[in-house]
């Protein structure tokens, strides 16, 4: 089964432009993509329809087994909950510890303490952050802040993680380690979605790449 699938999609923003253009693309089940172009090319707002933060113009998304044309906002929480999300800015509260951050999710789906804090090692044991838990994140470097960003994303087991340019704010060496840990969980079965302008860090994971031009899907291959 299709993991995300786009039939004809169009996204026109309320003042008329047209952010996103006929984009037909289907991403399986275990599979592991980059969505790459320029600046306004579309990436985020593409990323957003899957995320039900916007609502396509036109067209058909579908994540997993559901049409989201089909989910109210009522369905929002149950269908986010399927997703894990990385952004370039991580958004970390700097108010509490790592451990806490990465346990937001769980407490917000009402997970028993116990299981949470069981969940929350093991994320951070998968990102090799273990030993940080006690810590503010604010003591942190920027690429364990990303990583730190990627456990709170994977703790409740997303079958789909997306992420936003996850590596805008780090070097190379440091970029090439997070993509490893998202090719770690692409191997464990979690369907994986990469935003990202970066195009050598793109060509060295050799992955397939959609490539998308002023709001339109121009390439997808490897
Ligand atoms: P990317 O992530 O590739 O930089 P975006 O999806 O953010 O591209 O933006 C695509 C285009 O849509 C840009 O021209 C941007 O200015 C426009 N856009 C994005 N969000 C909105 C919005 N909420 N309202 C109007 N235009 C928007
Ligand atoms: P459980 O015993 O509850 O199944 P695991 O020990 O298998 O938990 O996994 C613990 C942690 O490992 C999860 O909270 C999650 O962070 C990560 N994890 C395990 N499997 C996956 C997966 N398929 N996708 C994303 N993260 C995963």
């Amino acid at each position: 089964m299709a993991a995300i699938r786009f039939t004809n999609v169009g996204k026109r923003y309320s003042g008329g432009f047209d952010a996103l253009t006929g984009v037909d693309f289907a991403l399986e089940s275990g599979e592991m993509a980059f969505l790459t172009g320029h600046s306004g090319a579309g990436k985020s707002t593409l990323l957003k329809l899957i995320m039900l933060m916007e609502r396509p113009s036109r067209g058909q998304v579908q994540v997993g087994e559901h049409d989201l044309a089909s989910l109210t906002r009522r369905n929002i929480p149950q269908h986010r909950r399927r997703i894990g999300v990385v952004f370039q800015n991580h958004h970390l509260l700097f108010d509490r510890s790592v451990f806490d951050n990465v346990a937001l999710p769980l407490q917000i789906a009402g997970y028993d303490p116990a299981d949470a804090a069981r969940r929350v090692r093991a994320a951070l044991d998968k990102v090799g952050l273990l030993m940080r838990e006690k810590q503010n994140p604010i003591a942190l470097s920027s690429g364990e802040q990303q990583r730190v960003g990627i456990a709170r994303a994977i703790v409740h087991k997303p079958a789909l993680l997306l992420a936003d340019e996850p590596t805008g704010n780090l070097d190379p060496e440091l970029s090439e380690g997070v993509m490893r840990l998202f090719e770690q969980f692409n191997r464990i079965g979690t369907t994986v979605l990469i935003a990202s302008h970066d195009l050598s860090l793109i060509q060295r994971m050799r992955r397939r790449t959609l490539v998308l031009r002023g709001g339109r899907l121009v390439a997808d291959g490897c």
